[in-house]
């Protein structure tokens, strides 16, 4: 049945296509992956004490050139998926981003096209990241006190960032989350303050659970605070807070009454929607997870540095898809890995 053809609207036309030819990569557990975020570079421009080290190296190399990104995007568009997310290290820092955002929103069947960026860099870009058709920005921030951010981040970017923060949520026409991660005793008590963020502006505001990949081990410090207590704290604010029903990755929905946005909790151990994963992350160094929690992922330069053609592309997509665990304890459990940077979050 999946490898009926499917009518779908791109977004940017109004043509009706048929992408699904090539017929949808799907697992043993009868799961279809349309989603794929793609790691474009590891370097940073922070250092965020549950990410990296400081001496976190900044080669200059990336893993994807462009024209191999591109090339996965449409092969994968026409196996059905649909939404492509660029994430990092920090993306912005290619050169290439507009150019890249630009060529998949281009590609038939790609619905939207978004990115995960911590901020620094946006004065310089949105206006031609919105040019080039972006549909949303994750952006990650994760204090109002700029002593607090500078030793949370390493760098005293807090001015810039607060600045590009408010422009993202003025920006009209792009969906806009923010990523905050919960410390306990650091960042702990500034919850409202982001909450309130949703109140006159149509952005989410994520709360989430530190995850075991970093190079300190923070999360062995008791900085852990779990969705339960955030959510206990939440409460705690706005006993008026209403439930609704959560996303595939945002275990806890709510709205508040009159506020424009919305508020998720996003769990990281106590996660239960695995069955509902449609997703596949390329890191940085250009392998293929087919699970946050997989061990290592499939070795997708090697492939595309082949001479396998599209075919030959698209038939190690649809090995890795078919692999695909059942869930995170499956796929070899939370083994502490070096840093997000690289698997982009
Ligand atoms: N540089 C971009 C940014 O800051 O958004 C994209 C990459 S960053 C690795 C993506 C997301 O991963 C960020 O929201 C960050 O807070 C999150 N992240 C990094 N390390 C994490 C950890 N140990 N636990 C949970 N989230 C983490």
């Amino acid at each position: 049945m999946f490898h009926q053809a499917e009518s779908v609207h791109t977004s940017g036309a109004d043509t009706i296509v048929s992408p699904g030819s090539a017929g949808r990569l799907t697992d043993r557990y009868g799961r279809s992956v349309d989603y794929v975020r793609i790691a474009v570079t590891s370097r940073c421009n922070l250092r965020c004490v549950y990410c990296l080290r400081e001496e976190h190296g900044s080669s200059s190399e990336e893993g994807l050139r462009f024209d191999e990104i591109t090339r996965v995007i449409r092969v994968l568009a026409d196996c059905g998926v649909r939404k492509v997310r660029f994430t990092g290290g920090e993306p912005l820092l290619r050169p290439d981003i507009v150019r890249l955002v630009r060529e998949a929103k281009a590609v038939t069947g790609v619905g939207t096209v978004t990115l995960t960026t911590n901020g620094v860099l946006l004065d310089r870009h949105l206006d031609e990241l919105v040019q080039a058709g972006l549909d949303g920005i994750n952006l990650s921030f994760d204090t109002f006190d700029r002593e607090r951010y500078r030793q949370m981040t390493r760098r005293d970017l807090f001015p810039r960032v607060r600045a590009n923060l408010e422009r993202v949520v003025g920006e009209k026409g792009l969906k806009v989350k923010i990523n905050v991660l919960v410390l306990r005793g650091i960042n702990s008590d500034e919850l409202q303050r982001f909450v309130e963020l949703s109140r006159d502006a149509p952005v989410t505001v994520r709360f989430m659970e530190l995850m075991p990949f970093d190079d300190h081990q923070i999360w062995r410090t008791g900085k852990f605070m779990g969705a339960g207590k955030i959510l206990e704290s939440l409460k705690a604010i706005y006993p008026e807070m209403e439930e609704s029903r959560g996303r595939s990755t945002e275990y806890f929905s709510f709205s508040l009454p009159g506020y424009a946005g919305g508020i998720s909790i996003i769990p990281a151990f106590t996660r239960n929607f695995c069955s509902e994963c449609s997703r596949l992350r390329i890191t940085s160094t250009g392998r293929v997870m087919n699970c946050l929690y997989a061990r290592e992922g499939a070795d997708l330069l090697a492939v595309l540095r082949s001479e396998a053609g599209s075919g030959g592309l698209e038939e190690f997509f649809r090995r890795t898809v078919a692999r695909k665990p059942r869930d995170g304890r499956e796929a070899g459990g939370s083994a502490p890995r070096t840093s997000m940077s690289e698997i982009g979050g």
